[in-house]
Parts: structure tokens; sequence; C-alpha cells
């Protein structure tokens, strides 16, 4: 039975993803009031990043902005976003906790997205956040603005102030849920996969981002090079995952998200050629293997079943070759494509402080470790393992659950 005590708790969230988000709703919904920190300057994690969203193809925008407006309207939660924790210590089952915010450059409540301040800048320092990032405004990339002043002298509504610094905010909490999602891993200490060598090899994020239809191409599948429409594009699966090398587990979601951004493809641009090397397909939740083989049946997307063991720029500069075993035939191939996109490299965040004086326990692969009885004991989402959105909401909702539980159960 929880006492009055118990309603007032107040919980810690690091990160405003999906998983923390959720996390942040049920926990005020149950009466509980919640801190949600999160780095960035907008909540919504990743899927603020996304285009379409696997396996309905819906716009990400929609359910995601919803929530996020819940949040910010919910009485009982407070969001500190552009945020760090600086340290956690704990003193009688309470924790305390620092944060360091940095406050906009551009103050949210006041913006009206009129891009006054975007054309203005001759350095290029402003830059709009995310698409579909919410509150929809801008930010000021402070390590190229030359602080001339002259975005402050055309807002219309005295938005920006150059002189904004950062605050010290010290915050006690019964307890922490560790919602810090993923982050792509740099490839290029396996050079086989070509990052860096030519400009059409890109992560799966940066293509989603590229062929977004509320993106700076507006959906158009051009390549990065020239600016031309590519004639076929390559995805490799499980690069950088399932690799001692690098992330020995399979990342999960990344054979669900090729087949949507090949299904999206053939949607815009029916004639280039999509084909997805794959170790095996995995397509595991509701209505997923259904999603996989209508489009493999309506599509026309290709499957290739093998490890690709080298991608390189061709030497007249323009095509890029993949070499690999086909499996299926067992015939050493090499075919040369536009535009390569791999898939795979996906690691949980850095949940730790800055100072590193305390955070979560990780296992060996970096997931927060919830085995533990420390400050890693609740988690959700995909810094908890290798999840897609419905998965980190469930999550999220079973972190919450958890937490509010352990804290009625320990009194
Ligand atoms: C290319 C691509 C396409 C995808 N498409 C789909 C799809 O169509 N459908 C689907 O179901 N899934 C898709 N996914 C998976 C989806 O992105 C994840 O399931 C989802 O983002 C996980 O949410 P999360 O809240 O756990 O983490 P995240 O989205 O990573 O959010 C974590 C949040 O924590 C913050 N954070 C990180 N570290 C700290 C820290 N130390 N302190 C404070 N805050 C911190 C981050 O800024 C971020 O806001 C896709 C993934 C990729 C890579």
């Amino acid at each position: 039975m929880m006492s009055r005590n118990d309603e007032h708790n107040e919980f810690l969230i690091v990160g405003g993803g999906v998983a923390g988000i959720t996390a942040a709703l049920d926990l005020a919904e149950t009466g509980r009031d919640v801190q949600l920190v999160d780095t960035a300057a907008f909540l919504g994690g990743q899927v603020a990043k996304l285009d379409k969203i696997y396996p309905t193809d819906h716009c990400a925008f929609c359910p995601l902005w919803t929530d996020i407006k819940k949040v910010r309207d919910h009485p009982r939660i407070t969001v500190h976003t552009s945020s760090t924790l600086q340290n956690i210590s704990e003193k009688d089952g309470q924790y305390t906790i620092v944060i360091n915010k940095v406050h906009p450059v551009i103050d949210e409540s006041l913006c009206i997205y009129c891009r006054r301040c975007l054309q203005e800048c001759s350095a290029g320092a402003v830059r709009p956040l995310w698409e579909h990032a919410s509150p929809p405004s801008f930010f000021i990339d402070t390590s190229i603005c030359t602080n001339c002043g002259d975005c402050v002298d055309i807002c219309p509504t005295g938005a920006i102030d150059l002189n904004r610094t950062a605050v010290e905010i010290v915050l006690t909490v019964s307890d922490i849920i560790w919602a810090t999602g993923f982050n792509e891993v740099d490839l290029t200490p396996l050079p086989e996969f070509g990052i860096g060598t030519h400009p059409d090899i890109m992560t799966s994020l940066e293509f989603e981002e590229w062929t977004a239809e509320a993106g700076r191409n507006e959906g158009s599948i051009i390549r990065k090079s020239n600016g031309n429409k590519p004639q076929n594009i390559a995805f490799i699966q499980c690069a950088g995952a399932r690799d001692q090398r690098m992330l020995p587990y399979c990342s999960a979601v990344c054979c669900m998200h090729a087949l949507k951004q090949a299904q999206w493809v053939k949607r815009r641009e029916p004639n280039v050629v999509c084909c997805i090397f794959y170790t095996d397909l995995r397509t595991v939740g509701r209505d997923y293997y259904e999603y996989a083989i209508r489009q493999l049946e309506g599509m026309g997307v290709h499957l290739i079943r093998g490890r690709p063991g080298l991608i390189y720029a061709l030497p007249d500069g323009d095509g890029i070759a993949v070499t690999y075993e086909n499996t299926m035939t067992q015939t050493r191939e090499i075919a040369r494509f536009d535009m390569v996109v791999l898939n795979g490299n996906l690691r949980p965040s850095q949940a730790q402080t800055v100072e590193g004086a305390r955070g979560p326990s990780l296992d060996s692969e970096g997931f927060v470790d919830t085995t533990r009885d420390d400050l890693s004991r609740f988690a959700g989402g995909f810094t908890l393992e290798p999840a897609d959105i419905a998965e980190s909401v469930i999550q999220g909702s079973s972190a919450a659950i958890r937490v509010a539980t352990k804290t009625a159960y320990k009194r």
C-alpha cells in the first residue's frame, strides 16, 4: 500500500527517447513526479530522426509528437533538455543528482520558426533541429558561431541571446531509470566496409535522414556524390554486428529497417534496383514477417544471402564495388553499386555521468546490467537490449512499473 510520502517520490529518467518518454508518462500518471534529463536539445531520441516507421509505414512524427506534447504539458514532469549528468551521490536511500543545463541560445518558448536567423547567418551556424524534433526550433552551433550578433538583431521576438550560459541544477530523487538508447559506432576500424572512402557509402541513420520526406531532400532518392538518381543501392546487413571484432550481438532492428528503407526507395523510384545482403533475415515481431513478404513479392527487392567481404570505391571515382559470396549459389561475385547503406553498427549509449563518478553498471557488451543491486537496477529501451520502438515502449513501461513498485515495496 502506498503511503502519502511515496506518492511524492520523485524519479529521475535519463534519456528522453521513446523508452524514457513512456516511462515518464506512466510514472506521472500514477501520481509520481518525474525529472526527465536529456543531453540533446530535443526529446524523441533517434525516432525524431526517422522518416517512416515499420511495420505500419506511418510517419514517425505524429505518434512521437503527441507523446512529447503530453510530456511537456504534464504537471508532474519536468524536462531538462541540453542537460548532462555531472554527479550522482546516495544518502539514506535518496540520490542527489547534479546536472549541467545549457539554456539554448534560442529560447524555444519565443521562437516562431520564421527562419530569419537561418537566412541571416553567414557562418552557417544556425540550423533547424531534427525535422521531427519537439519543440520545432533552431539551434546555434557554437563551435562555428562567430558571435557577430546578426541573428540577434534580425529576430523579431527577441528569442536569441548569445550570452546564455550553463547552470547547475541539483535534484533529489528516490530512484533512477536509464533510457539512454543507442548510437552508431564508427565503422572505420573495419576497413572492409569502406566507410569514409566514398560519399555514397553511408550508415543507415545517415541514409534515413538523407532520404526522409521531411528532410533536406524532401524524399528524393539521390546520390550524395553528384545529386543524380542512383541506378542501384546495396543494403549491407550486420556491418559491425555479430562480429567479435566490434559488436558481438545482433542489433535486432536492422533487418526490418533495411526492408523498410528499400521499400521506400522502390515506392519513390521503382526503377532503382535494391539488393539486401543478409546473414539471415530476422523479422521477429507481430506483423513483421508479413511486412517482409509483402515487400519482397510486391516491390521486387532482391535478397542475397551473403556477408560482403570487401566494399571499395572504384578507381573511376564513381561507383562502389561489393564483393561477396552468394551462399545460396555458392559463388563468389562482385557487383557495382551507386550507393551502399551499412546496417548493424548500433551500440548502447554510454550512460555514465560526465565525471564518471557513478553511473549504472554495464555488462561486457555495454548494456545496462539490471541484474546488479545498484544504480543500474532500472533501465528500458535500447540501452537495456537492442529493441525497436514497440519493444522500447514496453521496456519503458516495464521500467516505470518496476521502479514504482520497488519504492513501495521498500517502505
Ligand atoms: C536507421 C534506423 C531506422 C529505424 N527504424 C525503425 C522503425 O521504422 N521502426 C521501429 O520500430 N524501430 C526503428 N528503429 C529503432 C528505433 O530507433 C529504436 O527502437 C528507438 O530509437 C529506441 O528508443 P530509446 O528510447 O531506447 O533510445 P533512443 O531513441 O536512442 O533515445 C535515447 C535518448 O537518450 C538520450 N541520451 C543518451 N545518452 C544520454 C546521457 N548520458 N544523458 C542524458 N541523455 C542521454 C539521447 O539524447 C536520446 O534522446 C530504427 C533504427 C535505426 C538505426
